[in-house]
């Protein structure tokens, strides 16, 4: 059976659009203006998050989207896009899974929650994969584990290092057993990508749970995370209720995770291409 059909189109990322969080202020302040800041609950003016959209009180740092994430980390222009017009084949024919889908792509101008292809980053040429927790928060079905596996394979074929910006709630309830096996997907290409001595740099972003966290955010040869995302397995309320104990503040928090071993460095937003550009360069760079 397959999972998935393929249509010949191609699309499509809106370097215009700006997708917003979603409004968490009262109704009747226009969501375009101000944002509160879930770090320290301050109203903030959007334009005083800047591009990098860090709050100027307590540095939190805002979820993003793909296009801005696109804009802030690789060398203008450069991004080609890969593995489009892939869509869900709904295997279990989920109540309004289709409509749910046509209205994220309305929403976010992506096709699914993962958008794949090459760029350059200070100049290194890597294989690219940004999550988007705007569409249906991240969440791996069938096109994102199928995007992300072809996005390894084209990587060992053109000998190139993966860097993934992960994010997710977890497995896509709307698929169901067809979810959890990417996991598995994903992870034999890892590991062949691996075989052939190639380098994956997974970046941790607000928020990587679930499925996503226990197969390939987790595989990187170096992993890196965002200040303060929230990084876990199971939700902290299904432990505490499981285990029957209260769990620090900072549980799941990626400074937990760094103390414990899980993470290999924090880094500030700013930082973060040039960071990735030197980790590439160390590791062989890029043959191009
Ligand atoms: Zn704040």
């Amino acid at each position: 059976m397959a999972l998935f059909s393929k249509k010949d189109k191609y699309i499509r990322i809106n370097p215009n659009r700006s997708v917003r969080e979603k409004p968490q202020a009262k109704p009747e302040v226009p969501d375009e203006l101000f944002s509160q800041c879930p770090g320290c609950k301050h109203t903030i003016y959007q334009k005083d998050l800047g591009s990098e959209r860090i709050c100027p009180h307590c540095s939190y740092t805002f979820r993003i989207s793909t296009q801005e994430r696109l804009a802030l980390t690789i060398d203008m222009g450069t991004f080609k896009e890969l593995f489009t017009g892939i869509e869900s084949k709904d295997p279990l024919h989920f109540p309004d899974y289709q409509k749910k889908l046509a209205a994220m792509r309305e929403k976010t101008g992506l096709d699914e929650a993962v958008v794949t292809g090459t760029a350059l980053i200070k100049g290194q040429t890597v294989a690219l994969g940004i999550m988007d927790s705007n569409f249906i928060m991240a969440s791996m079905g069938t096109v994102v584990g199928e995007k992300i596996t072809r996005l390894f394979e084209y990587a060992t074929v053109e000998k190139l290092p993966v860097v993934l910006f992960t994010a997710s709630g977890g497995a896509r309830m709307q698929e169901g057993i067809m979810s959890l096996m990417q996991m598995a997907k994903i992870s034999a290409a890892v590991k062949r990508h691996s075989n052939a001595g190639l380098f994956y740099l997974t970046i941790l972003t607000d928020p990587t749970t679930g499925g996503v966290t226990a197969s390939f955010a987790m595989e990187g040869d170096i992993i890196l995370a965002e200040p303060q995302s929230l990084v876990g397995f199971a939700g902290r309320r299904v432990i505490e209720n499981t285990v029957r104990e209260s769990l620090p503040e900072d549980f799941q928090k990626a400074e937990f995770l760094l103390e414990h071993g899980f993470v290999d460095a924090i880094v500030k937003r700013r930082d973060l291409s040039d960071m990735i550009a030197s980790l590439v360069r160390l590791h062989g760079g890029s043959p191009r």
